[in-house]
């Protein structure tokens, strides 16, 4: 299996620290808000990339964080009047749905910084002893020329990054030896949270965050590290210089970091506004759509969001789906295969290992989906009631096994989308003043059914999902 690794800029053959497990470790959102679509790439995409090293017999230790103390979320917290941990858990809970929605796994581990400061200021004690930090009036700055490798993920040049940042003075940062260094720690200001540490009150960076929390979780060395490629410069060539300082040994070994999620060839993103929640997008859609959009592409290109290619997604996962129900229903002959049967399944068994075939290819998704279709197209066309149920049960499982390894469910009802829930409703209130209520109990029912529990309150109905 081949992996490219940005570190080196090539395609390599992956071989885990420790035979048959791989430790991997995925940076996370920052909970200030709902996520947006573009956060939900690398979640998708780097799930499937576990769930394919699942199917090919390896432990996963799959560690994603939150990153709940930032300024964002102070900033968001004193506009609503409340506690920056109010902002956060609140928003946690809701990526956690979203996760859910998208058939994103839980991770072995979801590890929140506020809750791992210890082990920060133990990573950040060591550099400063170690001489690749320094304290100057409650701030602590890592010396990124004390780290010789500084520079080795995003190939910057140190002189050319010290020219660049002649000119740049951050507010609160002036006793910076050297426009370079970055911050470890930073001093309590008023109205915001902190803890005591060695060099007073205060926070953590961003960066010392995920070197810590990788550290503890998963060792200090991994297999994988990912995130998405905005990613490369600063955060992740800081968490190498960090931990590498700190530990004396090769972080990741292993970087994978995917392309962005486009509109109009512009980078979605929270401060341009041209973003989509994955809330807004599951009211019109079925996520499992998005999902499939997302593997649509190689997950290191770029992928451009549009009404057009959503639309070809939903065409393309109600083939799937459509073929798998007709399995379900097929009333197939009890015998044994006979030799054609024999012979399809052999094709399937290759459809298989051209599936395998693409992903071990650095996680080919569109091709591995594209071994999915001919697997689809193999069960239309040869699948029918004089089929053995070997046979039948055969292509069946199959199927529903390769979707399972790139998280598309075959086997769960279409969530009712909140437009059409809204309609019954509707026509509920329109039924009940009419007073035709046998039609509007058969509505409350029918969305009972469904999962959806309605309740009539003053302010008119309300709806939830059970
Ligand atoms: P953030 O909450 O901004 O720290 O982002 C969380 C994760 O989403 C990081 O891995 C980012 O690289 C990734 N990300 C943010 N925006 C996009 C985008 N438009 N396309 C792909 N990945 C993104
Ligand atoms: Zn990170």
């Amino acid at each position: 299996m081949k992996i490219y690794n940005t570190l080196t800029r090539k395609k390599e053959e992956f071989v885990p620290l420790e035979e048959g497990k791989v430790r991997m470790y995925v940076c996370g959102p920052t909970v200030y808000n709902y996520i947006h679509i573009g956060n939900a790439r690398p979640m998708i995409v780097f799930d499937t990339v576990r769930r394919y090293l699942e199917h090919k017999g390896y432990a996963v230790n799959y560690v994603s964080n939150f990153t709940d103390v930032d300024d964002k979320i102070i900033k968001k917290a004193n506009e609503e009047g409340v506690e920056p941990s109010v902002i956060s858990e609140r928003y946690i809970e809701e990526a956690r749905k979203d996760m859910e929605s998208l058939n994103v796994r839980e991770a072995t581990c979801h590890p929140k910084a506020t809750e791992e400061i210890d082990g920060m200021i133990e990573m950040i004690r060591t550099l400063i002893e170690k001489g690749h930090a320094y304290e100057v009036n409650g701030t602590v700055y890592f010396k990124t020329r004390s780290f010789a490798d500084y520079g080795k993920l995003s190939k910057k040049n140190i002189d050319d990054l010290q020219a660049g940042h002649r000119d740049i003075k951050v507010t609160g940062e002036d006793g910076k030896k050297d426009p370079l260094d970055f911050v470890l720690w930073k001093p309590k200001k008023e109205g915001e949270p902190s803890w005591p540490s060695p060099w007073g009150e205060g926070r953590p960076g961003w960066h010392i965050e995920c070197s810590e929390m990788s550290k503890k979780y998963l060792g200090e060395q991994i297999d994988i590290h990912a995130g998405g490629e905005d990613l490369i410069f600063p955060h992740h060539e800081n968490e190498i210089a960090q931990s590498e300082a700190c530990n004396d040994k090769e972080f990741a070994r292993y970087w994978m970091h995917n392309g962005f999620l486009n509109i109009d060839n512009v980078k979605m993103s929270k401060s341009l506004g041209n973003f989509f929640t994955v809330r807004e997008i599951g009211e019109k859609y079925d996520l499992q759509v998005l999902r499939f959009f997302m593997l649509s592409a190689h997950y290191r290109s770029p992928l451009n969001f549009s009404a057009e290619l959503m639309a070809a997604a939903k065409n393309g996962l109600d083939r799937i789906l459509t073929a798998v129900d007709r399995l379900k229903s097929v009333d197939g002959v009890d015998r044994e295969p006979d030799a054609g049967e024999v012979a399809q399944l052999e094709a399937l068994k290759g459809l298989c290992e051209k599936f395998d075939k693409a992903m071990d290819d650095d996680f080919n998704t569109a091709d591995a989906v594209s071994a999915i279709f001919e697997m689809v197209k193999l069960a239309n066309v040869s699948v029918n009631n004089d089929s053995s149920n070997v046979f039948v049960k055969k292509v069946l499982m199959t199927i529903v096994e390769y979707c399972d390894i790139i998280g598309v469910i075959t086997d769960k009802k279409e969530e009712m989308l909140d437009a059409d829930i809204e309609a019954l409703i509707n026509e509920r209130q329109a039924a009940r003043k009419a007073k035709n209520f046998a039609r509007a109990d058969e509505i409350r029912q029918q969305l009972l059914d469904q999962g959806i529990i309605l309740e009539d309150t003053r302010e008119g109905v309300k709806w939830k999902r059970a």
